[in-house]
């Protein structure tokens, strides 16, 4: 897939589809740097599954400025630059509008829309000049089609569509790409909090039967950072089993 020797940053790389992608870029031979607020047993567990992994842990909140700008300073003291960044990170506070919370909506903006701007600002400018990078920003099918209860985390989601778009758009004549991955229903802690009752309707709207696993967007995700896809730009591509065709 041509990543090898590349440097990589992947936000919320610790856990579910980040811990995946993370994997799926060292194993191809990319050194990463991951952000999340604590490593658990990640390190241990990639350089367990990759002999003399480049892989490095930052402990950074992604809604706080200041840890991000810091963890971009000392990445780019320490490599000549960045070839990739995955805007990853995400959470979910979900509710009604009628009863959700100002802090609720306002925390699932800045975890996942602003964080990606802040990463893509820190980066873009070594990208454009070295005239080389892919950033993979991770929306979610909630974003094109809307779910009820999700309105905070569905803005989020459209938002980091157009955000690509744009970023896309401005970039694009200095070889920088800019996707997007629209994930449906991924197996991960996420959607551990699913009870048996909603698993089993939300298998049903599924065309495939049943839900994805982390390593099936990882693969994309490995695909739009490396120059396999080396003339696409701006796009969002649906890892859904079928799921908002
Ligand atoms: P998980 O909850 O399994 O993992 C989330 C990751 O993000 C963790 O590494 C977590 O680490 C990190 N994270 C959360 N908050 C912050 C923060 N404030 N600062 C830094 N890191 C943070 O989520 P998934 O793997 O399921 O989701 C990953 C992405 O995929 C998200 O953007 C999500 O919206 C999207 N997605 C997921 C789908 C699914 O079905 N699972 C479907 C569609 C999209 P820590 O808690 O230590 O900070």
């Amino acid at each position: 897939m041509q990543v090898d020797g590349r440097v990589a940053v992947v936000t919320g790389g610790s856990r579910g589809i980040g811990r995946s992608i993370v994997l799926s870029l060292l194993r191809d031979g990319a050194a990463v740097h991951y952000f999340s607020r604590s490593a658990g047993d990640s390190l241990e567990f990639f350089r367990s599954e990759v002999d003399g992994a480049d892989v490095t842990h930052h402990a950074v909140d992604v809604s706080d400025e200041d840890a991000i700008k810091g963890a971009f300073e000392e990445i780019l003291t320490a490599r000549p630059g960045i070839d990739i960044l995955v805007n990853n990170a995400g959470i979910t506070r979900d509710g009604l509008i009628m009863r959700m919370s100002s802090e609720d909506w306002r925390s699932v903006m800045e975890i996942n829309l602003t964080s990606a701007f802040l990463c893509s600002r820190a980066v873009a400018r070594h990208m454009i000049k070295r005239r080389s990078g892919s950033i993979v920003n991770i929306t979610s099918v909630v974003g094109k089609i809307g779910n009820a209860g999700q309105a905070n985390y569905a803005a989020s989601k459209a938002g980091l569509i157009g955000f690509t778009k744009s970023l896309a758009r401005e970039t694009a004549s200095r070889n920088v790409r800019v996707n997007a991955i629209a994930p449906g229903f991924i197996e991960t802690e996420m959607t551990d909090k699913l009870n048996d009752q909603q698993r089993e309707q939300l298998v049903g709207q599924i065309p495939m039967g049943r839900i994805g696993a982390a390593d099936e967007v990882a693969s994309v995700c490995l695909f739009l950072a490396s120059d396999a896809s080396s003339y696409i730009t701006g796009e969002v591509l649906t890892v859904g089993g079928g799921l908002a065709m």
